[in-house]
This record gives C-alpha cells, structure tokens and sequence, in this order.
C-alpha cells in the first residue's frame, strides 16, 4: 500500500482527465479514488483501502471482477487473435458468440392464462405474433451500449423506408427511460439532467407514460397500474403508428432515470399493441440482461420476444466494452439485395466485434450457462429484500423496491406526501460519500439509493453493504 502514490495519481488524474458524468469542480472537495487492482465484489486503492463495488462499476461487472473464467479466455485470445475489422473478416469469436446469442435469446411464448384480459396482453390480432418473425437470429456488433441503441433505432427506421414505409420516422419511449448520451439514444432518453440542454440537437419522440409502479394511483396495483398506461399507450398508438418506427423500453427496471420498476404484464401487452398496430418493439437490456431481474432476459418474464434486443454492459462480465443488437430474419430481409438497390445498412464502428470481448463474452456466457447463477441470484434476492426491509419504516423513505438483485430505495422530504428533496440539497452525494469512508461504492442516482452487486456477492456482503447504505441514509436526511 502506498498513500502518497495514491495521493500523487490523485493530482496527476485532476491535471489532464475530464471524467464522465461529473462537474469537475466538485473534486475540490470531493477525493479522487486511484484503484490499483479489483477481485470479486472488491475493489482496492493505492493507499490499501477496499470499496465493495455495489453497482458492478456502472453495472458491467456481472459476476465479479477479474473472474477467472473470463481472465483465462482473455489471455488466450490475446495469444491468437487481437482484432481484425469485422467487414469482409470474420473470426471464430465472433461466430461463436453471434450463435449463442441467438440460441439464449427470448423466445416469443404464448401469453400466459390470465394474460388475455383487457389490455395485458394475448389480444393480438396481427398475424406477426402467430408466426416466428420475433424469432432474433441475427446479430449485428457494436462497441458499447448507446451504440447499440443508434443501431436498433436506425435499423428500425431504415427497415421501413425499405419496405415503402419512409412516413415512419418517429419513435416512442416511456417517460423516465434512459437509453444512452449519445444524440439518438439520448433523445429517446427522458432524463432531464441529461436531455434538457441538449433538445435541441435531438430528434423529437413521443413519450407514452411509463408503467413505474412507484406513480401508481392510490390503491392501484402494479398490475392495474401497467394495465392503464397500456390503454393510454394503445390510445398515443392510434394517433401516430402511421409515423412510427419502435417503441424503445428498458424492460422492468428503467435503471438510470431512478431504479423505476413495473409490472411485467406491462410487457406482454406492450408486445401485443406492437403487433396490432405493426411497430418495432426495441428493447434495451443493456442494463438489465443476463440475469439481473432474476431471469437470463427481462423480457421472459412478460414472456415476449422483441425484434430488435440491445445488448452490452453485463456481456462481457465488465471486462471490456462490445455490444450487440439481435433481430429477426425478416428485419435482416429488408436489407439484403444488390448493392445498386441501396438497402444495405451502412453503419460500422471501428471495434465493432472485438475477437478480445468477444471471447470474454463468451466466457461470461458459459460461466451462466454451467453454473447455478440465477439460482443463487435468487436465494441473494430473497436476502437483499429482508435486510432492506426495516427501511420501508424509515420516516424518509417512501418505496423500497426490487426486481431480482436490483433494489432500490426511494428517499423523500416528506412520507406522507412523497415530496421529494430538493435536488440542489444533493442528498444522494452524501450517501456516496458516507459508502466511501466505510468502503462501499454507492452511487445514488438523486434521491433514489440503489444496490446492483455483482452476482458474486455474498450475504455477508450484503449485509454490509445495507449496514452502510442505511448509515448513509440516517446521515443524509439528518
Ligand atoms: N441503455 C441502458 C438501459 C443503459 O443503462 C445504458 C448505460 N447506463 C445505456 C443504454 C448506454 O450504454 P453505454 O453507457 O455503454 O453507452
């Protein structure tokens, strides 16, 4: 351990690095963390101090740092194969994963019995959903996951205008959906601190009201609650599906904008108004995929395939950046014709499908596939939710939520009313800052203190990691 070279790094970091997602000034005060090396849940300064990594470092350390799996897979591949573009080349990693990929992807499934009423879902008439044309079997390669999103929504729009149908030029996202800063996925994002100085350099989509079950009517359920923003959706559906690309939602959890979750019926019906009014369904999984919410896809859980499925984070179990957008043959269809026709889709990305992530993808996949890490996931849900459960008695906390191992906790001014804090009292920052001294990083998105561990986490741990959360708590609404 050594604390002045962590100190030194500190200074030589804040002299020429412009970080991500953060007003810089605010490392006047706030510490600059060095982290030499990281295992497991842990992650380890230069000064010798651990911090356990409560948000999978933005969510992409699925099942732990440096797991040896993937390290193993990484250091062979660097043997072999470090990267070839992917246009005219092809490697055997890329193969492999695209194969896998699509046999593990969501199936369309019949609704489940209870489904069919009102507007939940197994109302479809279209005759997309009776056939296998939500079967994904293509993937197209990105390098992170705002690009996978570029991709789905370009692809969506390119789809239609070569079909004939360049009218449809728009798409529709939820209030609350965070997809990305780039300017398409950011303007399908409705987060204000990201959007709002940007409007107008964005395209202009339609936001249906999110199905976030924390916005439910008094005494409505999560159910009902879905049940009436897919009314409200079918209603936004017949007056603009003529000009509509996709629909883009986060299934279940809408991770940035506040750990927002809803009812998966809400995704059931959402697939069925998608084929009744022939739209594209996008859904993003970036955040939410392999195993987070508690199946290998949220979408399972509404028991739906989408046409195009975004990918990124988690796959490569947080080692290296690759994202991937799956879709369907008949999407792949519209595209493919003699280049003098024009129809090709003439988008690429320098590292698009890396041999490297590619490899650590798989490794990732394979660790899901042959070990017992969804059922552990939920014997660790089950865990979370007890030690989080005291909080729901906390007079500044409004919701105690989860969705598989994403659980979040709702701070507010005032219980009984819900009245938010201020934003400007930046009461989250000093939760961040309390998990720091005690070693655990927990970066709360405004008001909204939230866990997403990687699967490896242990109870210990996570009893920790409450014990802190809740310290912080007390601390910042103090
Ligand atoms: N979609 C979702 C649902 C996300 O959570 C994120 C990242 N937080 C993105 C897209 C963008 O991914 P990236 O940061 O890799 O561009």
């Amino acid at each position: 351990m050594d604390t002045s070279l962590a100190t030194r790094l500190a200074a030589r970091d804040l002299a020429v690095i412009w970080h991500p997602c953060t007003q810089m000034h605010d490392h006047e005060t706030l510490p600059m963390l060095p982290i030499a090396s990281a295992e497991g849940v842990w992650l380890t300064g230069h000064d010798g101090k651990r911090y356990l990594d409560a948000v999978s470092s933005w969510w992409t350390c699925l099942l732990g740092h440096r797991h040896p799996r993937i390290v193993a897979a990484l250091k062979d591949q660097l043997d072999k194969l470090d990267h070839v573009m992917l246009a005219g080349f092809t490697h055997e990693p890329a193969i492999e994963l695209a194969e896998e990929l699509v046999r593990i992807a969501p199936k369309p499934m019949s609704p489940p019995p209870l489904a069919g009423k009102g507007e939940g879902g197994g109302t479809a008439t279209n005759h997309r959903s009776q056939t296998d044309d939500h079967v994904l079997r293509r993937v197209f390669y990105a390098d992170n996951g705002s690009s996978a999103v570029e991709v789905a929504l370009k692809l969506s729009f390119h789809y239609w205008k070569n079909v004939g149908r360049a009218e449809r030029t728009r798409f529709i996202a939820l209030t609350g959906s965070y997809h990305g800063e780039t300017l398409g996925a950011l303007s399908v994002t409705d987060v204000a601190l990201y959007r709002n100085t940007y409007a107008p350099l964005l395209l202009d989509p339609i936001f249906a009201p999110s199905p976030d079950a924390y916005a439910s009517e008094p005494g409505e359920s999560a159910a009902d609650c879905a049940r009436r923003r897919l009314g409200e959706l079918r209603a936004i559906l017949a007056r603009h599906a003529h000009e509509t690309c996709a629909i883009i939602v986060e299934p279940l959890v809408q991770c940035a904008g506040g750990m927002r979750m809803y009812d998966a019926g809400y995704l059931t019906g959402l697939r069925a108004l998608c084929d009744e009014f022939d739209v594209h369904l996008i859904a993003d999984e970036i955040a939410v995929g392999f195993g987070r919410t508690g199946t290998l896809f949220a979408c399972e859980q509404g028991r739906i395939a989408p046409d195009f499925l975004c990918l990124s984070k988690g796959l490569t179990g947080g080692t290296l950046p690759l994202s991937a957008v799956l879709t369907t043959q008949e999407v792949y269809a519209a595209f493919y014709a003699e280049y003098a026709a024009g129809k090709a889709f003439l988008h690429s990305h320098s590292y698009t499908g890396n041999p490297i992530a590619c490899r650590a993808a798989l490794a990732t996949l394979s660790v899901l596939r042959e070990e017992p890490v969804l059922e552990r996931n939920r014997m660790l849900a089950v865990h979370l939710a007890a030690k989080l459960a005291p909080l729901a008695d906390h007079p500044h906390v409004a919701d105690v939520r989860q969705t598989g191992l994403i659980a979040a906790v709702e701070l507010v001014r005032d219980k009984a009313t819900r009245d938010p804090f201020p934003a400007a009292e930046r009461r989250g920052l000093r939760v961040y800052q309390h998990g720091l001294e005690r070693g655990v990083v927990l970066r709360p998105l405004g008001n909204v203190v939230y866990f997403m561990p990687p699967f490896c986490i242990t109870p210990d741990e996570i009893d920790f990691m409450v014990e802190v959360a809740i310290e912080g708590i007390d601390r910042a609404v103090g």
